[in-house]
């Protein structure tokens, strides 16, 4: 609960134990709440500084103790802290409902709103008050007292629902695993993958037998190298089939339930959906906005991805396979298709990105280039998990920047896919600066073996990193503003954009060398790679439209409809935006879309394409100007990466940009339509 006094504020995790959660928590909210009290009764007329400032200021024990927690049962959990979250989450969630649903609380704040035209507060004062303004009366402050008691009831529910969904889908995950007997099931895999399997199966208690663990999504790494068809449909069926088998781990009734409660609590503020509810402080508004977007591009989508169909089939019948492409059949003909257009062989690149070089030598060095970063390595900073590093990083006037922790291989405790997120925030009113982690999912290699990524890897790497920038670049005053609390449709606009470094010329051809020899990647290669870019998009846009407007489909159902088969409101939803391509399923069906379901993204994945469009049309800037150079660099840095949210997105684009986003630079990256100047 005390700050640390460590570098940065650092959490000591050699000295944190599990059984200490519990009571911080819950002395954190106590200590939360007699702070807030105390600024709700302060007898002196409402200001700024005694009501907003002091709010800011308020729940330091608390948040310290939640960032440390909900780190660890993402990323390192285990039945003990499983066991707290259940119990803390209806809590932390009646918490918060004290707060927002604080009568005398809102009337300061609505009073401070009425006045704020006249308080000359600069433009980040006005944006956090209206921030605290718009959160009140969407979390509920204007309501009727009836209302409000529903609405906290409606709460405790969703809480409930959400942890229960993550905990069964862990289970649904690890259970899904798919075991093999023999190692020629395996064929076609690499040596080391085998002997990862191998160990995966002895890390469980099943010694001579061979794991492929499932990651998160439809979709599984290992489909595009197992040779044997009924391995591949046995390893798909176990993907798609996670958390909907009618045991303890399906999750199907908590997300019929989950809409209907979302449903019903966008109905008591008079919404007609959730995602109307959910959207009115996203840079896109509405959802009609987002899925106008996105039906946009369905069309080119599916013609893209039923051309790459046709192709796989087409290859199919030469070899004289007897067959039709089916989804477990995708990405192994995909990657056929892919070795014969553009001779490009996973195996054959995947010793130029070994992890640790990749990390120092691209993703670092393009953040000194375009920022001035530096970094050091901390082996004295304490860690959780002794696959976990720490780097010290360091401003261009070589002054102490940030902390950065990096947590890259897969554990069967670590929560599936890759994000970003913070221990401390920066924050100029707090005097503090930020403490950022990346976690991601990648294979970690067998003892004594070198971790190679795929090109697939590597890019996951900038993105996170994308996103650790944004946070640890962050330079505003409240921490309400600060780093990465922007729209979910912006968040993901710096990590998408510094995905584009990972091919960037200069920054590539100082990474991708071969670990065993230190040579560069020969130049037929890089542009085998560079070519292959657009190759499968119509695949991986289609799975991705297939999700999000899923998403859609869920949250904008009215409350009074109530769903009663997943799957069938699934396929009739596919259906109607004409997404119902039998070989090319979503991304994540219901059943594990955890995205929507326990996170932020709810009525919220098209976040995802509405920030791409702003990564691509930005990156378009830097080509125009010069690329991959300080002056730009720092520019990005001023008018975007510091920001935060201290203004309204849009604005803050176009300021950048000097004028609104185009969706054009999107669609020639992704292949579907030609640069207009032929390139
Ligand atoms: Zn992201």
């Amino acid at each position: 609960m005390k700050p640390s006094p460590l570098p940065f504020q650092a959490p000591q995790f050699d000295r944190i134990q599990d059984s200490d959660f519990l009571p911080a928590l819950e002395a954190g909210m106590k200590a939360h709440l007699a702070e807030v009290a105390k600024v709700a009764a302060n007898p002196a007329a409402p200001t700024f500084e005694n009501t907003l400032v002091a709010l800011e200021r308020s729940g330091a024990e608390l948040t310290r103790v939640k960032k440390v927690f909900f780190h660890l049962t993402a990323a390192n959990t285990n039945p003990g802290l499983q066991k707290i979250q259940e119990e803390v989450a209806p809590k932390l969630a009646a918490h918060d409902d004290e707060i927002y649903l604080n009568a005398r609380l809102f009337q300061r704040i609505k009073a401070i709103h009425d006045q704020r035209a006249h308080l000359k507060l600069g433009p980040e004062g006005q944006e956090l008050v209206e921030r605290y303004y718009q959160t009140f009366v969407h979390a509920g402050a204007e309501l009727s007292a009836a209302d409000q008691t529903k609405l906290r009831a409606l709460n405790q529910e969703e809480s409930k629902l959400t942890t229960e969904f993550r905990n069964r889908l862990l289970a649904a995950t690890k259970d899904g695993a798919l075991v093999l007997d023999h190692e020629a099931d395996l064929k076609g895999l690499s040596k080391g993958e085998i002997e990862a399997a191998a160990a995966a199966a002895k890390a469980r208690g099943l010694e001579g037998k061979f794991v492929l663990a499932l990651q998160n999504t439809t979709q599984q790494p290992a489909l595009a190298s197992l040779e044997d068809r009924a391995v591949r449909e046995r390893l798909f069926k176990a993907s798609v089939d996670r958390a909907s088998l009618g045991n303890a781990d399906d999750t199907r009734a908590i997300d019929l339930r989950l809409a209907q409660v979302r449903a019903q609590k966008a109905a008591l503020f008079g919404c007609k959906d959730f995602a109307t509810y959910a959207m009115y402080d996203q840079m896109a508004k509405t959802p009609e906005a987002a899925e106008k977007l996105m039906t946009s591009l369905v069309p080119a989508a599916t013609a893209k991805a039923r051309a790459e169909a046709a192709k796989m089939q087409a290859l199919i019948d030469q070899q004289k396979g007897g067959f039709q492409l089916a989804p477990w059949d995708w990405q192994y003909y995909a990657e056929q298709v892919r070795k014969a257009e553009y001779d490009l062989d996973e195996a054959q690149i995947k010793p130029y990105f070994e992890l640790d070089r990749v990390l120092q030598d691209g993703v670092f060095y393009a953040a000194h280039q375009l920022y001035g970063l530096t970094f050091k390595e901390r082996k004295d900073i304490p860690v959780y998990q002794p696959d976990v590093r720490v780097f010290e990083v360091f401003d261009a006037d070589r002054k102490p920047l940030a902390l950065f922790y990096a947590d890259y291989f897969k554990r069967d405790n670590k929560s599936g896919g890759a994000w970003m997120d913070s221990f401390v925030d920066q924050s100029g009113l707090l005097k503090t600066k930020p403490a950022v982690y990346n976690v991601c999912n990648f294979s970690k290699p067998a003892p004594g073996q070198p971790a190679l990524l795929s090109f697939d890897d590597v890019t996951t790497m900038f993105h996170e990193f994308g996103h650790a920038l944004h946070g640890m670049l962050s330079n505003v005053k409240y921490p309400l503003l600060a780093g990465t609390n922007v729209p979910r449709d912006f968040v993901e606009f710096p990590s998408q954009f510094n995905e584009n470094w990972a091919l960037q010329p200069q920054v590539f051809a100082h990474y991708a060398k071969d670990y065993r020899t230190g040579k560069p990647m020969p130049d037929a290669l890089v542009q085998k790679i560079r070519k292959a870019r657009t190759f499968n998009q119509g695949y991986a846009l289609t799975e991705y439209l297939a999700s999000a407007l899923l998403d859609m489909a869920w949250h904008t159902l009215p409350a009074t409809e109530q769903v009663k088969d997943v799957q069938a409101f699934e396929d009739q939803a596919l259906k109607g935006f004409h997404l119902d391509l039998s070989q090319v399923p979503p991304r994540y069906h219901t059943p594990y879309f955890a995205h929507i379901w326990t996170g932020d993204y709810a009525a919220g994945y098209y976040a995802y394409l509405w920030s791409e469009v702003l990564d691509h049309d930005a990156y378009a800037w830097f080509k125009a100007h010069g690329d991959l150079t300080r002056a730009n660099g720092d520019r990005f840095r001023r008018m975007i990466l510091s920001r935060g949210s201290t203004e309204d997105m849009a604005k803050l684009y176009r300021a950048f940009r000097g004028a609104d986003p185009s969706v054009e630079p999107l669609e020639v990256a992704r292949g579907l339509k030609d640069a207009p100047d032929g390139k």
